[in-house]
């Protein structure tokens, strides 16, 4: 992995603190997330793994203060809103722009979403397997395996069909 030094030069200059869109700064991002996505596929199957070694990144470059955990919880909300827009690419909704974007694109960002939530949790000092393997087990709870499929009177998928299809 190329070091900030190699990529920004002195990391204690004055640009380093410029903010998050100094080009310096997204330049060395995009590496590590280039770099990160080579050493996952080469030695990584766990999601969760990646998820701590991602959070260990963050804790290193950013440190694990309130203000960088509380940024942290709002990048989920950025890539929610990443999937809202992506789902507004794929109706066409904004006449000047068109249709953009598929639902595959939809689901990549509903999947930022849980890992950027999974590296939120983790940045509250917990691990996020046990929290969400305590999140299942709650709901496994409601939905015993044998749960009937019971659907509302107005609420069927071909209902629902009909009425988007109005
Ligand atoms: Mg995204």
């Amino acid at each position: 992995m190329s070091s900030f030094e190699d990529l920004c030069g002195d990391p204690w200059q004055d640009h380093y603190f410029e903010g998050p869109n100094h080009p310096q700064a997204n330049l060395w991002l995009d590496q590590i997330h280039a770099d990160q996505r080579k050493e996952a596929t080469m030695t990584d199957t766990s999601m969760f793994d990646i998820v701590r070694r991602v959070t260990a990144q963050l804790n290193t470059i950013n440190g694990t203060g309130r203000e960088e955990v509380g940024l942290r919880i709002l990048k989920v909300t950025e890539e929610a809103g990443e999937a809202a827009s992506a789902w507004i690419g794929t109706i066409g909704q904004n006449p000047r722009k068109g249709v953009t974007h598929t639902r595959d694109d939809v689901a990549a960002e509903l999947a930022d979403v849980v890992l950027t939530a999974l590296v939120a949790i983790g940045s509250l000092g917990l691990d996020p397997e046990q929290v969400v393997g305590d999140c299942i087990t709650k709901v496994a709870a409601r939905f015993p395996a044998d749960t009937p499929v019971c659907v509302a009177a107005g609420n069927s998928a071909a209902e629902a069909n009909h009425r988007d299809s109005r």
